[in-house]
């Protein structure tokens, strides 16, 4: 199983473009004969909703559950940070899987879910939204295509729950898809602006504390009521961190900044270039550089 949507010569991609309404024919269930066999070679990209499923089904902060069940990944040739599941010690097998099944089921990743499916979104020049297609991916060892049953796309998404994994994932893959297509136009992010997207994107629970850091309050001017909510609802932190992206990527600006945010800024450059004189690196520092970067030249 993989999150590859390439339908390169020899590729199990089908080149057939669907839509929702498109129908397919495919079946998985317990007790077909290749059961569980997509799982023992994987190659899953983790999409932020993913993370926050599964680290709370484990208990686990983000960190943790990054620490013990990914491995990093580059998204575009520039280098943006992703995530992939882990496979288990020396095995291509998901480190989820057990002789019973997915030990994670009802919080696996959206790509489990879209399988035998692939997604792939693209932006038409000058149009305002994205446009979702969807592909077979036909594997040799994956016998759900000779089951009989018939569906639509949108029969299958709903069956899979991935409706759910879209809506929150949505800006978050408009942010992808537009760094990967802007190319040479939105240049290189600073390495400051991908930890940024790996903050806000992975590890929730870090990027809640950055938000209440005195040093994000220095900067932004939210509101009280606001950064409340943000502290209790971490699928409202989320898109709050997507729009912080897409603040510090592509300059959309839609959190306000404090109005001497701009004089604090070189106070601190200044400050921070007699620290490094002296040789001291500060933690509050180095998050206040990545606020202050966020703002541009
Ligand atoms: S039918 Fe395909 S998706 Fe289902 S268990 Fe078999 S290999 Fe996996
Ligand atoms: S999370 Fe579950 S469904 Fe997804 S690859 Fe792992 S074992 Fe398979």
């Amino acid at each position: 199983m993989s999150t590859e949507t390439d339908a390169r010569p020899g590729s199990p991609i089908v080149p057939t473009q669907l839509g929702l309404d498109d129908k397919f024919r495919f079946r998985c269930h317990k007790g077909i004969a290749c059961f569980n066999k997509c799982c023992e070679n994987i190659d899953i990209l983790l999409t932020p909703y993913d993370i926050v499923r599964l680290k709370n089904r484990f208990g686990l902060t983000s960190r943790e559950f990054i620490d013990r069940y990914t491995v990093d990944c580059q998204m575009d040739g520039q280098g943006m940070p992703g995530l992939k599941l882990r496979t288990g010690e020396g095995s291509t097998a998901c480190v989820n899987l057990t002789p019973e099944g997915c030990s994670v089921y009802a919080d696996r990743p959206a790509a489990c879910r879209y399988y035998a499916l692939g997604l792939v979104s693209m932006r038409k020049k000058d149009s305002p939204a994205d446009e979702d297609s969807y592909f077979v991916v036909k594997e040799d060892h994956c016998l759900g295509h000779l089951e009989p049953q018939v569906q639509t796309i949108r029969e299958y998404r709903r069956e899979q729950g991935v409706d759910e994994y879209d809506e929150v994932n949505r800006e978050w893959r408009q942010i992808v898809l537009k760094k990967r297509s802007g190319g040479p136009t939105i240049g290189r992010p600073s390495e400051r602006s991908f930890e940024l997207f790996f903050l806000a994107s992975y590890d929730v629970d870090g990027f809640r504390e950055f938000v209440a850091s005195p040093a994000f309050g220095e900067v932004f001017d939210l509101d009280p009521a606001l950064k409340q909510e943000l502290m209790r609802d971490e699928l409202k932190l989320l898109q709050f961190g997507f729009r912080l992206l897409k603040q510090v990527l592509f300059g959309e600006i839609t959190i306000p900044l404090k109005p001497d945010a701009a004089q604090k800024r070189f106070a601190h450059y200044q400050e921070r270039r007699a620290q490094s004189q002296a040789g001291v690196a500060a933690q509050l520092a180095d998050a206040q550089d990545k606020i202050y970067e966020s703002l541009g030249d």
